[in-house]
């Protein structure tokens, strides 16, 4: 009897936080990521506008509300409803609180709006792996220099770029549906863009639809045709809405799952499960033999040089903090936008053009740079700890699964 009056509050507080949701969008163009409710909410929200001030009296008298369900008397997955709901309310508050004016640190921002801080990393500790990755490259030269050099000889050449992308998709499709029961009708398609400060985007439509976008202002090296396919599609953010939606939409009919707030805890879940989900899909040896035997030809580059690639690559990715240091410094207005692209052309070895871009995406999206490598460090954990370790692929393939099926907040995989 408790928990079906519980269930009822819940539904109407979800009701509320979508609605709120969409009239935080009103002033915030990039928060509604996705959106496939009842679309007169939409309209409603659009013509009523309402002022952020009276958003943030409506968050804070949601929570209050939600504050008077005790979670002791909810199952399981009502509870990680409840969990979800309030800390997915507190950070539209924080949210709210940004598009008003007040300042917060990077560190306070990303805890406020996405439950988590970065470790933080010394210079030492990239110069550590850039001397290991010096060893690997020969030549004269900075170290990023070198490796832009190294770079260069595995670029996927303009007119190829589709191929190499449609056979990685498939591929990584392929690997998915034989771990996880995919929705029939799922499906995405791909568009190429300019002109953007991120490097590939996937826009959940729903009914298992997506519309994935790849920017092409910048080179494309070799990697990035697996990345994308994994991260953006199978088994990353495609799979990730379809999942949602099937277990939580359609067959629970919750309702805040119609919404996806960008800058909320949700995009934690969303990024790490999507970077972690790559090598779920392709383990190390696997991806070599299968870049090898296909990709590499298909980008008219020579297979043979594939394995050597990768383990070059892999040093690299031990790099992927640095990023997070030059937004926290140069978002705490600590260095200038010159010094953040500096720092990423030494310590992230992006070449300058591509560490603007970088910065323009600090300025755009800010703390939500942490959400790739801490949140694929947390889903990491998280699985190994409930047993879904690398040697064990079925075990990790199913508790992935059900992390994607499932309300979840970080704290919540870290608590
Ligand atoms: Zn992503």
């Amino acid at each position: 009897m408790k928990q079906t009056h519980s269930l009822s509050v819940l539904n109407r507080l979800a009701e509320s936080y979508v609605k709120l949701v969409l009239a935080v969008g009103q002033h915030d163009a990039d928060y509604v990521d996705a959106f496939y409710g009842p679309e007169a909410w939409k309209t409603e929200a659009g013509t009523s506008k309402i002022a952020l001030e009276t958003i943030k009296k409506k968050a804070v008298a949601t929570v209050a509300e939600l504050r008077t369900v005790a979670p002791a008397r909810l199952d399981e997955t009502l509870r990680l409803r409840h969990q979800y709901l309030l800390r997915q309310l507190q950070a539209l508050h924080a949210r709210v609180e940004l598009l008003s004016g007040r300042t917060m640190t990077f560190d306070e921002e990303s805890h406020a709006l996405y439950d988590a801080v970065a470790p933080a990393y010394a210079e030492d500790h990239f110069k550590a792996i850039l001397q290991e990755l010096s060893g690997f490259l020969p030549g004269s030269g900075t170290v990023a220099e070198r490796y832009e050099k190294f770079k260069s000889a595995f670029i996927i050449p303009g007119e190829k770029v589709d191929a190499v992308f449609a056979a990685a998709i498939n591929e990584s499709r392929r690997r998915t549906k034989e771990r996880i029961l995919l929705p029939d009708n799922e499906s995405f398609v791909v568009e190429y863009v300019t002109g953007k400060s991120w490097s590939g985007y996937n826009w959940y439509k729903g009914n298992s639809h997506s519309l994935i976008q790849v920017n092409t202002d910048l080179p494309i090296y070799i990697d990035r045709a697996i990345d994308l396919a994994s991260h953006e599609g199978y088994p990353g953010h495609h799979v990730y809405n379809a999942l949602l939606e099937r277990h939580l939409v359609r067959e629970k009919k919750w309702i805040e799952f119609t919404v996806y707030p960008l800058f909320s805890p949700q995009s934690l879940i969303a990024e790490g499960t999507a970077n972690y989900g790559i090598e779920m899909a392709y383990p190390e040896n696997e991806r070599i033999a299968f870049e090898r035997d296909v990709l590499f030809p298909a980008a008219g580059l020579d297979g043979s040089k594939a394995g050597h690639y990768y383990r070059i690559h892999a040093t690299f990715l031990k790099l992927n903090y640095a990023g997070n240091e030059a937004a926290r410094k140069y978002l705490n207005g600590e260095i200038s936008r010159e010094e953040a692209a500096r720092w990423l052309t030494e310590y992230a070895l992006m070449a300058p053009g591509r560490a603007l871009q970088r910065t323009k995406f600090f300025d755009q999206y800010r703390s939500y740079v942490i959400n790739y490598n801490l949140g694929q460090d947390i889903v990491k954990r998280y699985l190994e700890s409930r047993g879904g370790t690398p040697d064990k692929p079925e075990k990790r393939w199913r508790e992935f699964e059900a992390l994607l099926s499932t309300p979840r907040v970080p704290s919540g995989l870290t608590g």
